[in-house]
């Protein structure tokens, strides 16, 4: 049986799908995440405490183990792994990322850098200090403009300014942001830097890829229909296939290959989105990891292999078969109207009947304390819709969410 070391932070909303995969693919699976836990006493050879934040020590802590069980395949499940896993792969001998590669593609300012360099068209930038005085730094911008941090990820405190005022506001508030003990700690260096790009117009689309020897294969492309063009940047509706025209996602599938070959990505999935204006495609991000949330859920290949399990077979070299079911699929990250405490959510019944809808999931739990955009970062849930069109699996998707209510308290 082979054997995969996966690195799966404790607050992934992705370890029952990774797990139940590796069942499917027959691969015993060791655990990697930041603390030991209860389990690691009983189970001492399934589970492993790895330090995320330091590459090179998970690199030795996974050598060592390897030792005496060995490791055919290390998967990073998200952002916050995919350096780590690449730096154990490349201990391990195993297909890897290079590490340089990962740590270009985690941090925006790097990554708009090397994006700059091969010439692929992506928001002209500039990377500024938190010490500098954001209404001298006002001045010099053209506008619409959008502000963000380096290294944060779901649209968090990324925020569109149109002018002076708006500008310092939303530097103000990114400032709030980055001062969160937390935030500091997890950001280090970058999370005294804001980043501020030239707004791109027009509709946004993501790309769901996995690289083989640094050939891009394209899996799925999704439409955003609602239109993202701020203040912040939520995200909402997913659907694939895309409605655009098939010169359109040639050009989408080109430019996410150009810029993984830009920050030298060569191995695994991608997660790339990007901005359709006219003739022109623009790059926001690619990240070296597969789509977030839960929303993997929309996507099934071949004859009903899921996402995770598609990971898994081609992190192993085995054969995968990439080709996406015919149905149209789509997703909703149920954004969060205003924050407080979560009381009740209504009309659940009601919205798991409306035709098309396939699965609903509230993640956040009652009680919890729910923060909105650009603070925060988690959703209320998810629903889940296919169909046989496009248009049928967005409809289905708008009239559950009007059949929900979410009672808040302040
Ligand atoms: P995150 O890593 O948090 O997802 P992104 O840089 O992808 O941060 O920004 C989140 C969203 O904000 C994007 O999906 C896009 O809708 C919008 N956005 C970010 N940068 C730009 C830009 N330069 N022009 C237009 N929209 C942008
Ligand atoms: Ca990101
Ligand atoms: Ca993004």
């Amino acid at each position: 049986m082979p054997r995969v070391l996966l690195l799966l932070p404790t607050t992934s909303y992705r370890a029952a799908d990774f797990l139940e995969a590796a069942a499917r693919v027959g691969a015993e699976v060791v655990v990697a995440s930041e603390e030991s836990n209860a389990l690691s006493s009983l189970n001492p050879d399934g589970l492993l405490a790895l330090d995320f934040r330091d590459p090179a020590a998970c690199a030795s802590r996974a050598a060592a183990f390897a030792r005496t069980r060995p490791i055919d395949a290390v998967v990073g499940v998200d952002e916050d792994t995919a350096v780590a896993a690449a730096a154990i792969g490349a201990a391990l001998g195993l297909p890897h990322n290079a590490v340089e590669a990962v740590e270009a593609a985690r941090n925006k300012a790097l990554m708009r850098q090397r994006l700059a360099e091969a010439g692929v068209p992506a928001p002209r930038h500039r990377l500024l200090s938190i010490r500098e005085d954001p209404s001298r730094v006002a001045k010099g911008v053209e506008y619409p403009c959008v502000l963000k941090p380096t290294f944060l990820a779901a649209s968090r405190g990324v925020i569109r300014a149109d002018g002076e005022a708006e500008f310092v506001a939303a530097w103000r508030r990114i400032a709030g942001i980055l001062a969160d003990p937390e935030v500091a700690r997890r950001g280090a260096g970058a999370a005294r830097e804001i980043l501020v790009e030239a707004f791109i117009p027009g509709a946004e689309v993501a790309l769901e890829g996995l690289l083989d020897a640094g050939r891009l294969g394209v899996l799925a492309i999704f439409d955003k229909p609602d239109p993202l063009d701020g203040p912040y940047f939520e995200e909402t509706i997913y659907v694939t296939p895309s409605r655009m025209s098939e010169e359109t996602q040639k050009g989408i599938a080109a430019a996410a290959g150009r810029a993984a070959a830009a920050l030298g990505l060569s191995d695994g999935p991608v997660h790339a989105e990007l901005r359709v204006e006219g003739e022109g495609v623009w790059v926001i991000e690619i990240a070296a990891r597969s789509i977030g949330g839960l929303c993997s859920r929309t996507l099934r290949f071949g004859t009903g292999m899921s996402l995770e399990e598609l990971i898994l077979r081609h992190s192993l070299g085995m054969e995968v078969a990439p080709a996406r079911e015919h149905a149209a699929s789509g997703v909703m990250m149920i954004p969060i109207p205003k924050g407080g405490l979560l009381e009740r959510v209504d009309g659940l019944e009601s919205a798991r009947r409306v035709p098309g809808i396939s699965e609903i999931l509230i993640s956040a739990h009652l009680g919890q304390r729910i923060v909105p955009l650009p603070e925060g970062s988690r959703y209320l849930g998810f629903l889940f819709a296919r169909g046989a069109t496009p248009e049928l699996v967005e409809g289905a998707l708008r009239e559950a969410h009007s059949r929900l209510g979410f009672v808040i308290r302040d």
